[in-house]
């Protein structure tokens, strides 16, 4: 393989945690460390990374000790996203949220949320119990029994923040390739093509040295070419266009292209598709994932003024990790009801035809994956099932959906909502006995990493994250540091590098893994 096609560190994935990782990678590596990052799509944050909710969470909603490092990276998350958005003028609205109970019983769970806040290190004049006269005073139009006010709450575009990061990391030297899909990892121990992709299996993925990795990729000359593109605005995602749907599926056709790329190090954020990745490489045997879209509608203007922020309730069955859908107030003063969790058949299954299609199939790859029993007892716990079925009603009906927001804002009308708004998929891991992982799953293996589970608050957390694993490449040994020498291309560039410069991944690191057993 010519040295071209070789890369010292090769990161899968253009969401906000594979551009974090990019701009933390190049700022914090010596300049030359030849460090490349590879996207499916024609553009960064097109999947989970531009599809969510907005919301910078403060962590009230993370129980500290089952959910410890989601919690902990939001309330890092929080204060390096302020900075960061400020560096580059990104907006960074701190509007608040407000999380209702409609009954009794939720205001026990309110009161649990409280405490869970304070221990995540929340202070009290930032989280607040209201009784329902306060919240009269504060929202009029919200109907509860109580709520939990946090002030510290805000709201961003992440999908802008994703594009801002990738363009940093590229001014620090790393490379991108767009409109490129990573279809085969070959390691030292382990071979693995992608189902479906047969025709591109043309023998065997070439390695220099049993350290290396080989990837085998399918991709699109004309899209990689294009580099970042202009702008999106918020809510007008480019619909999935052919030749990346080509690449997304494989099919191999005219103009698409294979090659064989290489990499000493090898770091999976591919999201929802990180699993299948890791399986490949012989890594995170006996997890499964389930995939559940995450709907949208959006309010008419004539809502705008209903409340002044967003009203978040206790979920019905606060066991599972999704919450109910919430009304959300967006950064660009839209309104929206969403989102529900509807189980779908993969992590880019928007449409309804391959849902239909490939669920079934699906769900029996799963139990395979997790060994009978675990899944089993999921398929067949009642609460699970009864929560399936509702989900999948208020994907249905509108009405229903609706109607689950006019629970606690009754002015709601579902007749006036007609747009739907933009799904994003959220991907689940199930262990083997069929129980939801609660937390970030971190894989290691001596030449790669693998992010599991990393759902919300994954865009809140992700620049602490990235840190985490910066820090884990630099202690591996294999790459030089930079930035800490103070030598080389950093320290002397006139370039605006923003707020990296002045974090130090090593303590951020040490501050997200305080009190956390390692589980690699
Ligand atoms: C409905 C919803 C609401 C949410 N709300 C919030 C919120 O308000 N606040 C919050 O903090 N978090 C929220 N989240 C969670 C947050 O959006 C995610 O945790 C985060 O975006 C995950 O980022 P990522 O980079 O890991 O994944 P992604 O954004 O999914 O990026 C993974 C990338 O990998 C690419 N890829 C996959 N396979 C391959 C391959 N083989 N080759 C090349 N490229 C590949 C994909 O195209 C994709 O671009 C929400 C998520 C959803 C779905």
């Amino acid at each position: 393989m010519s040295e071209k096609n070789h890369y010292q560190i090769a990161i899968i994935g253009g969401g906000i945690l594979g551009c974090s990782i990019a701009y933390l990678l190049s700022y914090n590596l010596n300049p030359g460390t030849r460090i490349l990052l590879i996207e499916q799509e024609a553009l960064p944050a097109f999947h989970a990374s531009s599809r969510n909710t907005g919301k910078v969470h403060a962590p009230f909603l993370y129980d500290p000790s089952k959910r410890k490092m989601f919690a902990k990276s939001a309330s890092i998350g929080f204060e390096m996203l302020s900075d960061y958005c400020q560096s580059r003028h990104l907006p960074f609205i701190k509007d608040g949220v407000l999380e209702v109970a409609t009954d009794e019983n939720g205001i026990d769970h309110l009161h649990k949320y409280i405490q869970w806040g304070y221990s995540n290190g929340l202070g009290q004049h930032e989280l607040k119990f209201l009784d329902k006269q306060d919240v009269a005073a504060l929202e009029p139009n919200v109907r509860c029994t109580g709520a939990i006010h946090c002030s510290k709450d805000a709201s961003v575009n992440y999908g802008e923040i994703t594009r801002s990061l990738l363009t940093d990391a590229r001014n620090l030297g790393c490379e991108v390739m767009f409109g490129t899909k990573v279809v085969s990892v070959n390691s030292a121990d382990h071979s693995y093509f992608e189902k479906g992709s047969e025709s591109l299996q043309q023998g065997p993925l070439p390695q220099q040295d049993q350290q290396k990795i080989g990837l085998r990729v399918l991709r699109s000359p004309k899209i990689s070419e294009t580099g970042l593109p202009a702008d999106v605005p918020q809510g007008s995602l480019p619909d999935i266009n052919t030749e990346a749907n080509a690449i997304r599926s494989a099919t191999p056709r005219q103009g698409l292209s294979v090659i064989n790329l290489s990499a000493d190090y090898l770091i999976n954020v591919a999201g929802g598709a990180a699993l299948h990745l890791a399986h490949s490489m012989g890594l995170a045997k006996g997890y499964s994932a389930l995939h559940f879209r995450g709907e949208y509608w959006v309010a008419p203007p004539s809502f705008r003024d209903l409340t002044k922020m967003s009203i978040y309730s206790v979920p019905r069955y606060p066991e599972y990790p999704f919450l109910d859908p919430h009304w959300v107030v967006r950064i660009d003063g839209r309104r929206e009801v969403g989102p529900n969790a509807v189980l779908v058949s993969g992590p880019f299954a928007y449409n309804w035809n391959q849902n239909v299609r490939l669920i079934l199939p699906k769900i029996l790859q799963s139990v395979r994956d997790t060994g009978r029993v675990g899944l089993i007892s999921l398929f067949t716990d009642k609460k699970f099932v009864t929560l399936a079925v509702h989900e999948l009603r208020s994907s249905l009906s509108k009405r229903v959906m609706i109607n689950r927001a006019k629970r606690f804002l009754p002015a709601l009308d579902p007749s006036q909502f007609t747009k739907r708004g933009t799904s994003g998929i959220r991907s689940s891991l199930v262990d083997i006995n069929g129980t939801f992982v609660p937390d970030i799953y971190i894989v290691r293996d001596e030449n790669s990493v693998h992010m599991l589970n990393y759902n919300s608050p994954g865009a809140t957390g992700a620049l602490p994250v990235a840190a985490l694993i910066v820090d884990g490449i630099i202690k591996h040994g294999t790459f030089r540091s930079s930035a800490r020498s103070d030598s080389g291309k950093n320290a002397g560039s006139t370039k605006d590098l923003g707020p990296v410069t002045k974090w130090d991944i090593h303590q951020i690191s040490d501050s997200l893994t305080e009190g956390i057993p390692s589980r690699t």
